[in-house]
């Protein structure tokens, strides 16, 4: 059943404003890693929404633990001295998931936010140390942080921050790791770790006495490229050497998705400020976090400095209690171990399959986070991926689609068998436009 987007009054993100009809059916119900339309038909969720339904669709305990604080007490703030018992059981829960060195959580409603909190409490740390200078982000080129004014300066992508300048001015980007179309063109015989070095050099050319931050997603969603090897070694000397303050943007990579509880330990990054968010309550409702490393509160906490952000619903007890829920589900299997195995048996199937459909020109990925990325068979050139959107469909399956890439991010609850069934509906996807162009 298709829906006609032109009679909604409903304004939407990253739409055209021009779209006749919706691009997907009208989702009325889920369950695991399938969702249903209006008329009955299960699609494979092949990106859990939007990276957040990160462990299947109709769990009943996240949906009973909101609906119970709710009827207690739907609403507390935590901020003005209030005390919220869901927002501080949810904080200590967190900072017990994470590597010691984090030793407190702010709670937001957005993953937005969570980056935002962590650039805001790294300029006024900065202040605090009597370094007021510092105040530049490095951050890499295809990084995606969010859609505030500042997240929009901050994120890698030109043509978004086109429309919104002037921006903040003290942000540099490098570009990001990205083997298969090496952005300094080079190929593994010629690599010498070039987007590695990219680091140092910039902190060098900006002075790294002006340098606050460098923002990373340990994975970048855009590409999806695992770091190569030596690559978050050169980032972590380089912010030890130069005093600067390492944010990890793991909203989407955490909780299991790579493999491990958070993707920065996992490549062995030690990071100041940990953003977190999306699987925080699978999604169900609006929450986020940052984890801040306990020497940096600690400068905070012995100046007796109060800081003057918070918003009315940070940390909201329903959305909390929810978060609780799962973290309760989180705890009760090995989700990271799960992720690992399906995603390691998912990219062979995968690589296995592509051999045989010229367009794919990469497979790759890391626990349940893969792109399989489409190229012109004679030329290398991308080919777009979103024209392709209708064959997915078709296929009943549902997966981003990024320029030329397709990414997919299933639940983690995805099975072996459940699997195979997504590469036989990629594969019947790709391979209903392959032959024209094997032509
Ligand atoms: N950081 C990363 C890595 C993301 O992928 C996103 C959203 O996709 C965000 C931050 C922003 O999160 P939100 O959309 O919840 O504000």
């Amino acid at each position: 059943m298709t829906i006609a987007a032109r009679q909604t009054k409903l304004l939407r993100g990253w739409t055209s404003p021009n779209l006749e009809e919706f691009k997907y059916p009208h989702f009325v119900s889920g369950e695991g890693i399938y969702v249903h339309d209006a008329d009955g038909r299960a699609y494979l969720d092949g990106k859990g929404m939007m990276i957040n339904v990160a462990f299947g669709h109709g769990i009943p305990s996240i949906a009973q633990a909101a609906a119970e604080q709710l009827a207690k007490m739907p609403y507390l703030p935590t901020m003005d001295s209030h005390a919220n018992a869901p927002a501080d059981e949810l904080a200590r829960r967190l900072v017990e998931l994470a590597p010691p060195h984090l030793g407190r959580a702010y709670l937001s409603t957005s993953g937005t936010a969570a980056c935002e909190v962590a650039l805001m409490m790294t300029r006024a740390y900065w202040r605090l140390r009597k370094k007021p200078e510092k105040t530049f982000i490095v951050a890499l080129d295809r990084g995606y942080h969010g859609q505030s004014l500042a997240m929009t300066a901050v994120s890698g992508f030109e043509s978004v921050r086109a429309d919104f300048g002037p921006l903040l001015r003290e942000v540099s980007h490098v570009p990001p790791a990205y083997c298969h179309r090496c952005p300094y063109g080079l190929e593994p015989q010629t690599c010498a770790q070039e987007c590695a070095s990219a680091f140092e050099e910039r902190v060098q050319a900006i002075g790294p006495e002006r340098v606050a931050a460098i923002i990373v997603e340990p994975v970048v969603g855009a590409v999806v490229q695992p770091p190569p090897p030596r690559y978050f070694e050169a980032l972590r000397e380089c912010c030890e050497k130069h005093d600067i303050v390492l944010i990890a943007d793991e909203v989407i990579t955490a909780f299991g998705r790579t493999g491990a509880h958070f993707a920065s330990t996992r490549f062995g990054l030690e990071p100041d400020f940990v953003c977190l968010g999306k699987a925080i309550t699978n999604g169900a409702l609006p929450l986020a976090a940052t984890l801040v490393a306990t020497k940096i509160w600690d400068a905070f906490r012995e100046a007796d400095h109060e800081l003057y952000f918070g918003s009315t619903q940070d940390g909201n007890p329903t959305c909390a209690a929810a978060a609780l829920a799962v973290l309760d589900l989180y705890a009760s299997d090995d989700w990271p171990r799960r992720a690992a195995a399906t995603g390691e048996h998912l990219l062979g199937r995968l690589r296995a399959a592509a051999t045989d459909v010229a367009i794919v020109s990469d497979v790759r990925g890391v626990g349940l986070f893969l792109a399989v990325e489409l190229s012109d068979p004679e030329t290398h050139e991308p080919l777009d991926a979103a024209s392709f959107a209708p064959a997915f469909l078709d296929a009943g399956l549902l997966v981003h689609l990024e320029g030329n890439i397709v990414i997919l991010s299933p639940p983690l609850c995805l099975t072996t068998a459940e699997a195979e069934e997504l590469v036989t509906r990629l594969m019947t996807a790709l391979a209903s436009t392959d032959s024209e162009n094997k032509q």
